[in-house]
């Protein structure tokens, strides 16, 4: 590809015109061209992509920007749109990215803790939204979607109880005047493979409620007094993030991934620190107790104040890939299965690629997670592992899909991007055999798109770049097309 750089129109200078020195060191000086973002010079960055008349960026910024906004979440098309037309581009800088999905807005309402009916928005409309984000688990979204609707029903319903105490207080109670039934907590267990984008749907849920979330991994946490965090510490991980703002945060959402690496260890002589002994000390967290935590630090000490934080109305979401446990299923379903008049069909769960579908309580206890533990999270469901299909449609669909990013950032060097259906079915293919679920769709593309981003601007006159399935599987390139092709 021809190097167009030093043809740009906008950096012609017309040396013919200098004649003293100091003129001709400034002219020099203005050849140079700086990175607008690092502004490093041009000579050390490599060549820079021209992003205006007068702003440059160079390659490591670019994917700088590439990564920040794949990591953000962000509905970067709509951003685009509304930044196009804005001279300076400046909003390749990651401090200026402060950018929200317009569905946000609506929910900053829900501010004020002191929830009402009418911002608890339905199942459907919760289930709606996450469909522009998360494609397939559509059992897992309406459960979801039910289960959130409830939790913050149950808060309403125990907001409107206490008001009714206080105006009662003193008065005999009459026994004629049923009292208010109370709501269990819809604390949720989601299982699914890795990757299969457990911790992207509780994300998506907490920005679409606008409420505060807090994510942790259970192998890190252990009994208190033992190496490591102590369970507390995800509290105080969520009153951060809720600007520590006590009230926000007693309404907000704590997911504990890998829980399942917290199960009863069998055959163990000493004491269990980071299995069995912390369920048990998740007990009363998930439940609803009054906690200690320190503000603005993770663990506790004489320096920093504390606040004390409710988990009552705190949903607790844990999510672990629990492996082996389809075995177990399995020997539950054909153990069943084998008596009586049907026997026959002893195997017939052998081969159905969702048979976590259909976990009971019995399999999780089996798998070492203790009675007490699961009778705290009453909901119970899994994801469906990810097949070809759902992999392309989750590289082009999603309101923030990666394929819309990378076109949006050809799009400002106005090179059209185009990925050929058989490079996606490539691509999800690839992505399949690494096992990793839809985590590895970002790392297959970057290896690719690394060359493209790098090349194309180089070279004014392309207007248009296929990806192509040959190009993807290093057996061939991408189709290039000049401008007016
Ligand atoms: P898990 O927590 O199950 O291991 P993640 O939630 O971290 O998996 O998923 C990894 C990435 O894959 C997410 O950041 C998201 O971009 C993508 N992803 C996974 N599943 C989906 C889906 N159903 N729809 C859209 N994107 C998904």
């Amino acid at each position: 590809m021809a190097d167009n750089f030093d043809n740009n129109d906008h950096e012609v200078i017309d040396v013919s015109e200098t004649t003293d020195t100091s003129n001709e060191d400034k002219k020099k000086e203005k050849k140079e061209r700086y990175c607008s973002i690092c502004h490093r010079a041009e000579s050390v960055t490599g060549p820079l992509v021209n992003l205006t008349p007068d702003s440059y960026v160079c390659n490591d910024c670019m994917h700088k920007a590439v990564d920040f906004v794949q990591n953000s979440n962000v509905d970067f098309n709509s951003i685009f749109r509304g930044l196009s037309g804005i001279p300076g581009l400046s909003f390749l800088y990651p401090g200026n990215m402060k950018m929200e999905p317009v569905k946000e807005k609506k929910a900053e309402k829900q501010e004020n803790p002191n929830y009402s009916m009418r911002d608890i928005q339905p199942p459907h409309r919760i289930k709606a939204q996450l469909d522009r984000y998360v494609i397939g688990q559509e059992r897992a979204k309406k459960i979801i979607s039910v289960g959130v609707y409830n939790h913050y029903k149950r808060i309403v319903a125990e907001q409107e109880a206490e008001k009714q105490a206080k105006k009662d207080k003193g008065k005999i109670p009459d026994p004629n005047v049923p009292q208010p039934v109370e709501i269990q907590k819809s604390n949720m267990l989601m299982i699914g493979p890795t990757g299969s984008g457990k911790t992207y749907l509780v994300q998506t849920l907490a920005r679409l409620l606008n409420v505060p979330l807090a994510i942790t991994d259970a192998t890190s946490l252990t009994e208190a007094g033992y190496i490591g965090d102590d369970i507390e510490s995800v509290v105080s991980k969520l009153l951060a993030n809720a600007g520590n703002d006590v009230e926000r945060a007693e309404h907000g959402i704590i997911f504990i991934d890998e829980i399942d690496k917290i199960a009863k260890k069998r055959n163990m002589n000493q004491r269990d620190v980071s299995g069995e002994a912390v369920q048990q000390g998740m007990l009363k967290l998930l439940e609803g107790a009054e906690i200690e935590v320190p503000v603005g630090a993770t663990s506790k000490n004489a320096m920093v104040p504390m606040k004390t934080i409710n988990t009552k109305n705190i949903l607790f979401i844990c999510g672990g890939a629990f492996p082996d446990l389809d075995v177990i299923i399995k020997e539950r379903l054909n153990k069943r299965s084998s008596i009586g008049f049907q026997a026959d069909l002893r195997d017939k769960y052998d081969d159905d690629p969702n048979i976590l579908q259909k976990v009971a309580v019995e399999d999780l206890r089996k798998f070492g997670m203790i009675p007490e533990f699961l009778g705290r999270l009453p909901i119970i469901f899994s994801l469906e592992s990810l097949t070809e299909d759902m992999l392309v449609r989750i590289l082009k669909e999603p309101q923030n899909a990666i394929l819309r990013q990378y076109e949006a950032l050809l799009e400002l060097d106005e090179v059209k991007l185009e990925f050929a259906d058989d490079a996606l079915r490539a691509i999800a293919r690839m992505a399949l055999e690494r096992d990793t679920g839809a985590r590895a769709l970002r790392s297959i593309i970057e290896e690719f798109m690394m060359d493209i981003m790098y090349e194309i601007p180089k070279d004014d006159s392309i207007g248009r770049v296929i990806i192509t399935k040959e190009y993807i599987e290093h057996t061939g390139g991408p189709i290039i097309m000049l401008r007016g092709q």
